[in-house]
């Protein structure tokens, strides 16, 4: 790998699936906020749902979801019930809406039984219109699929799921504290399709301990054999300071950067050799996939739930930690879900913190949207190319490499520059500026 590449690639960026990203979130949200948030939807205003579950039956190593442990059933029902009563809360606050999108993360969405999983969609037709349901998709961990939760997902109207496949090396599943041989995949896959689920999207990983360029594309041969819809392709991050479990993973058998670097474009060059069109960042699907279709139509857009096609007006998070996505900004529930629990049972949103956007916010928002989607963009609502001085001069080393191209107010990136177009993201990033020159300060 080039030492000019590798310099970019060391550098730490957002993902941008919002922007401020979450920790430039403040208390300033609060739940009286997002009660007048709620209130001010107009009925022609549609929602996505995003019901994030957070248990695990046992907890990956790697892992840096917000998730728990649960060996006992306890934790499970008493999450059903408080989601249900949180569901009654936005619904009474915002009206019965038009649901066009669901989506289950987690956790482990799959570690609720059938009829718990049907409880809560029941819940969700009772207090909104869910008749022209779009997209409904399910995270899932293949290791507790069966056929009675595939056909009940069917029944509820799910039409895309999600498996977390990672790596299918047996050394590497077993330094990452997670075993599922390839038939167990397989079978899930072969279950979901009985019942009748066709799109299918499988979440693998490279930068994984014990991975190397082998691995990870003879991961990718086996994951691309099974024929999902679309695979999406993320690099493990490592920050064991943050996510104590990963202090399981040991830190010798992970590739550096630059083997990461080149991992992640081995994967790259194996899926587009197995018929796979590389969308923005991360992601891969068929040639006749919508995601493919919309990327070339220029119509990707970005969320919480990386990229998706068309969103719905607001994005309400249900389920602890959740983020919702409101046209006034954004909001978090409390991540911690006995704390959750008791804010719901007191009769209030559990909200944490949020951030309410402002007219720059908006403008810098849609910019760093375009470049992790499109990989260009239109600098004319910043007012033009000469009004972003400062962020054209942290550029400047990009420019002069050729990688970032700056033509009549447009940025358009390289093909070279694609994987680094967080670190081009950034340099549009109010927040992360200024936290920046405060830390700078603070030296
Ligand atoms: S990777 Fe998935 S299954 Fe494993 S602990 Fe995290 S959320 Fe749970």
């Amino acid at each position: 790998m080039e030492a000019r590449l590798l310099a970019y690639a060391e550098r730490q960026a957002p993902r941008y699936t919002s922007y401020p990203t979450a920790p430039h979130f403040t208390p300033r949200v609060n739940a009286g906020v997002v009660n007048g948030w709620l209130s001010e939807l107009g009925a022609d205003d549609t929602l996505s749902l995003y019901l994030h579950v957070p248990y695990c039956r046992q907890l990956c190593w790697y892992c840096g979801c917000n998730t728990h442990a649960a060996r006992r059933d306890e934790p499970i029902l008493d999450f059903v019930e408080t989601l249900l009563r949180e569901i009654n809360l936005i619904a009474d606050a915002s009206g019965n809406h038009r649901v066009v999108e669901m989506h289950w993360g987690g956790g482990t969405p799959n570690i609720l039984e059938p009829h718990q999983f049907a409880r809560i969609v029941g819940k969700i037709a009772q207090c909104f219109d869910i008749s022209a349901i779009r997209h409904h998709a399910i995270e899932l961990d293949p290791r507790y699929v069966n056929a009675e939760k595939a056909k009940t997902y069917a029944y509820a109207g799910v039409n895309r799921v999600s498996l977390g496949v990672q790596d299918l090396n047996e050394r590497v599943q077993q330094t990452i504290g997670r075993v599922q041989p390839l038939e167990m995949v397989q079978h899930a896959v072969d279950l979901l399709r009985a019942a009748g689920i066709a799109e299918i999207n499988m979440d693998l990983m490279y930068g994984l301990p014990h991975q190397g360029l082998d691995e990870i594309c003879h991961s990718v041969r086996l994951a691309a054999a099974m024929r999902p819809t679309r695979i999406a392709l993320f690099g493990y991050a490592h920050v064991p300071w943050f996510k104590k479990r990963q202090r399981l993973i040991p830190e010798a058998a992970l590739p550096g950067t630059a083997a990461r670097f080149e991992q992640a474009e081995a994967a790259r060059a194996e899926l587009e050799a197995l018929g796979y069109v590389a969308i923005g960042l991360d992601h891969f699907a068929l040639p006749d996939d919508e995601l493919t279709r919309a990327a070339n139509q220029g119509r990707l857009r970005r969320s919480f739930q990386g990229y998706v096609i068309d969103a719905a007006t607001a994005l309400i998070g249900l389920g602890p930690s959740a983020i919702s996505t409101f046209p006034q900004g954004y909001a978090q529930n409390v991540s911690e879900p006995g704390a959750w629990g008791q804010a719901i049972a007191g009769g209030e949103l559990a909200i944490a913190r949020g951030h309410a956007l402002s007219g720059d916010d908006r403008k810098r928002r849609r910019l760093i949207e375009q470049i992790m989607c499109d990989f260009s963009g239109d600098l004319a609502p910043l007012g033009g190319a000469q009004a972003c001085g400062r962020e054209l001069s942290d550029l400047a080393p990009m420019i002069a490499d050729g990688m970032v191209r700056i033509e009549q107010d447009r940025i358009e990136l390289s093909d070279e520059a694609r994987p680094l177009c967080r670190v081009v993201g950034m340099a549009f990033d109010a927040y992360a500026h200024r936290a920046a020159a405060r830390h700078s300060k603070a030296v």
